[in-house]
C-alpha cells in the first residue's frame, strides 16, 4: 500500500469513528456556520448533518444561550485556549432529550462541554470544535447525592414529635446569636418554656396524649416565630426560643401573647379535650452575661420565679434577684 493510499484510509477510519462516537461532535467557522455535526449530534437533534453544514449553529438552535456562549468562543479565539465548561455551571448548553432508562429522572441531558481551538497550516486559528459530553449518569448520582445528604442533615438537626430544632442545633444557633453580640452588640433574648403541672396530664390522659399537647405547643409557637428567631425542643416538655434583636420587654410582649394562645388552645384526644398552661422564664443577653450556659441559667432561674409566682406566667430574669 502506497503512503498516499495508507494516509487515505486512516481519514476514511476517522471519520467513522468521529461519525460513531457516543460524544458530540461540532466544528464551526469562526462566523459560528456549522462545518461538521456528527452522528452523536444529528441523533439527538434530529437534525442530519446535510441539512444544516454551511448553516449559522445560533439561526438553527435560537434556544442556545447565545451570547453567552458567543463570548466563550471569543475568548478561545483570541486566547487560542480550550475552554471548559461543566454541568454544575450550567446543565446543558444543547438541550437534547434524555432517553437513558436508568436515570429517567431527568428530563434533559447533562452535558460537560469543550471548547477547541483549531489552527489553519499557519498556526492561525480558524475554526473551533465544540465537544459535547452526556454525563447525566453522572449529574443524576451526584445530586441525589447532594439531596440525599441536605435530607440527613436536616434530619440530623431536628426532633422528631415536634419537627422543631433539637437540642443540639438549637444550641449551636443560640452560640451564634451569643457571638453575634460580642461582636456587633446585637441585643437578642432567651426565653425558656415549660409546661405546667404535665406530669398529670400524662397520668390522667396516657402518654400519647402529652406527645399531642408537646406537638401543638410547638406548632403555635412555630406560628408565633420571626424569620431571625430560632426555638427548639431543648427536652421533654421543655421549649428554649432565641429572639434576635429583642430586648426583654419586647420578648415579655411576645411571651405573653404565646402563653395566652396556649392557654386558650385545646386538643381533643379520645374525646376528650385537654388545655394546659405555660411558664415562660426571660433572659435578654448584657455585658453581664459572660457565656452562653450564664445566658441559659439567668433564664431558668427566671423559668423557677414563674412557676414559684403561681405558674401560667413569664418572668423576666433580673441579674441579682437569685441571689
Ligand atoms: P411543673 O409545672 O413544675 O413544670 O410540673 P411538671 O409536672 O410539668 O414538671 P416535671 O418536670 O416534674 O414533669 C415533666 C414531665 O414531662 C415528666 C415526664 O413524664 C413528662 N415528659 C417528658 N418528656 C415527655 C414526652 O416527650 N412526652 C410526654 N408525653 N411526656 C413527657
Ligand atoms: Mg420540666
Ligand atoms: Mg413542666
Amino acid at each position: 500500500m502506497s503512503n498516499d493510499q495508507s494516509a487515505m484510509n486512516e481519514l476514511h477510519w476517522l471519520i467513522d469513528m468521529v461519525q460513531t462516537i457516543e460524544v458530540g461532535l461540532v466544528v464551526l467557522d469562526a462566523n459560528y456556520n456549522i462545518q461538521l455535526w456528527n452522528g452523536f449530534m444529528e441523533n439527538h437533534s434530529g437534525v442530519s448533518p446535510n441539512s444544516i453544514k454551511g448553516k449559522n449553529l445560533f439561526e438553527q438552535f435560537p434556544d442556545l444561550p447565545e451570547s453567552w456562549l458567543k463570548q466563550k468562543m471569543e475568548s478561545v479565539f483570541l486566547l487560542k485556549n480550550r475552554t471548559f465548561i461543566s454541568w454544575e455551571q450550567r446543565p446543558y448548553v444543547f438541550k437534547f432529550k434524555n432517553y437513558r432508562p436508568i436515570t429517567g429522572r431527568a428530563d434533559a441531558m447533562y452535558q460537560n462541554i469543550t471548547l477547541l481551538p483549531l489552527a489553519s497550516l499557519t498556526g492561525k486559528i480558524t475554526h473551533i470544535s465544540i465537544i459535547v459530553y452526556d454525563v447525566t449518569d453522572i449529574a443524576i448520582n451526584k445530586l441525589q447525592l447532594k439531596t440525599a445528604n441536605e435530607q440527613l442533615e436536616q434530619l440530623s438537626q431536628t426532633d422528631g414529635l415536634t419537627q422543631l430544632h433539637n437540642r443540639r442545633h438549637w444550641q449551636h444557633c443560640m452560640e451564634r446569636e451569643f457571638e453575634r453580640f460580642a461582636r456587633y452588640q446585637d441585643s437578642a433574648t432567651l426565653v425558656m418554656l415549660d409546661i405546667d403541672h404535665f406530669k398529670q396530664v400524662n397520668d390522667k390522659y396516657g402518654h400519647p396524649a402529652g406527645d399531642k399537647v408537646i406537638q401543638n405547643i410547638a406548632h403555635i409557637l412555630k406560628q408565633s416565630l420571626r424569620e431571625t428567631d430560632c426555638a427548639g425542643r431543648y427536652g421533654g416538655e421543655e421549649f428554649a426560643i432565641v429572639l434576635a434583636k429583642t430586648s426583654a420587654e419586647d420578648a415579655l410582649n411576645f411571651t405573653e401573647r404565646l402563653r395566652q394562645k396556649i392557654e386558650a388552645s385545646e386538643i381533643i384526644h379520645d374525646n376528650r379535650k385537654i388545655s394546659v398552661t405555660v411558664s415562660l422564664g426571660i433572659n435578654e443577653l448584657n455585658d453581664g452575661v459572660v457565656n452562653t450556659s450564664n445566658w441559659l441559667s439567668g433564664a431558668d432561674k427566671a423559668l423557677y420565679q414563674a412557676k414559684q409566682g403561681g405558674r401560667n406566667c413569664s418572668r423576666i430574669y433580673v441579674e441579682g434577684s437569685d441571689e
